[in-house]
């Protein structure tokens, strides 16, 4: 199986090429299609397997395929959204989309507490098209209006068993009441919990389901 045959552009092939990869991991091979095709996922996956590139890579295409015109004087909409539990991995993640979004032509904006507000709500006045945050930090933008969830085509919850661990769940309910009902919805969870469960029950339409 190669990256190209699983449906992915070829400014998406010649990023991962560059980076050294040659075929796609396990993860990959079974997300990347699903996702693709618009169906909503429950993957469960270690750190490791390769899971970052398999929701970046079919998220960058699907936006690359489907540019937005924006009006002179109109703010981009955000595009995807992708929650992670520590600001650590929202870094590391929205590396991952830079980097094997090299040649896609998407912004992607990285949104953490413990840092200064005011550079964030900046960047959010520019365009991103990706962004990759903690839910507390994400809240704070909503709160104080500096952000405008209603245009969210994707959601990815990373780590979804980390987040809940560390009691974000309320903080996640808050900001899904935020998004449009209409939207794809992808979850990553090493464990499997009731709790995971529970949420994966309330969060995904008819999802595909992969194991690794
Ligand atoms: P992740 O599970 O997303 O944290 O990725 C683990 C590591 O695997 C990262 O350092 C990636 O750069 C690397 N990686 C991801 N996909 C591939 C691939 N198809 N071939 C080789 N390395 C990969």
């Amino acid at each position: 199986m190669t990256f190209s045959a699983l449906g992915l552009a070829d400014e998406l092939v010649r990023a991962v090429t560059e980076l050294g990869y040659t075929d796609p991991t396990p993860i990959q091979t079974q997300a990347i299609p699903a996702i693709l095709a618009g169906q909503d996922v429950m993957a469960g996956a270690q750190t490791g397997t390769g899971k970052t590139a398999g929701f970046t890579l079919p998220i960058l295409q699907k936006l690359l395929a489907s540019p937005i015109k924006v009006k002179r004087g109109e703010h981009a909409p955000i595009r995807a959204l992708v929650l992670t539990p520590t600001r650590e991995l929202a870094a590391q993640v929205e590396e991952s989309v830079q980097e094997y979004g090299k040649y896609a032509g998407q912004k992607s904006l990285a949104m953490f507490g413990g840092v200064s507000i005011n550079p964030q709500i900046k960047a959010l006045k520019g365009r991103v098209d990706i962004l990759v945050s903690t839910p507390g930090r994400l809240l704070d933008h909503a709160q104080q209006g500096t952000i405008d969830l209603s245009t969210i085509e994707i959601l990815v919850l990373d780590e979804a068993d980390r987040m809940l661990d560390m009691g974000f769940i309320h903080d996640i309910k808050k900001v899904l009441a935020l998004l449009p009902a209409q939207r794809q919805n992808l979850l990553f969870s090493a464990t499997y919990s009731d709790e995971i469960k529970q949420l994966a029950d309330n969060l995904l339409n008819s999802p595909v389901l992969i194991e690794v």
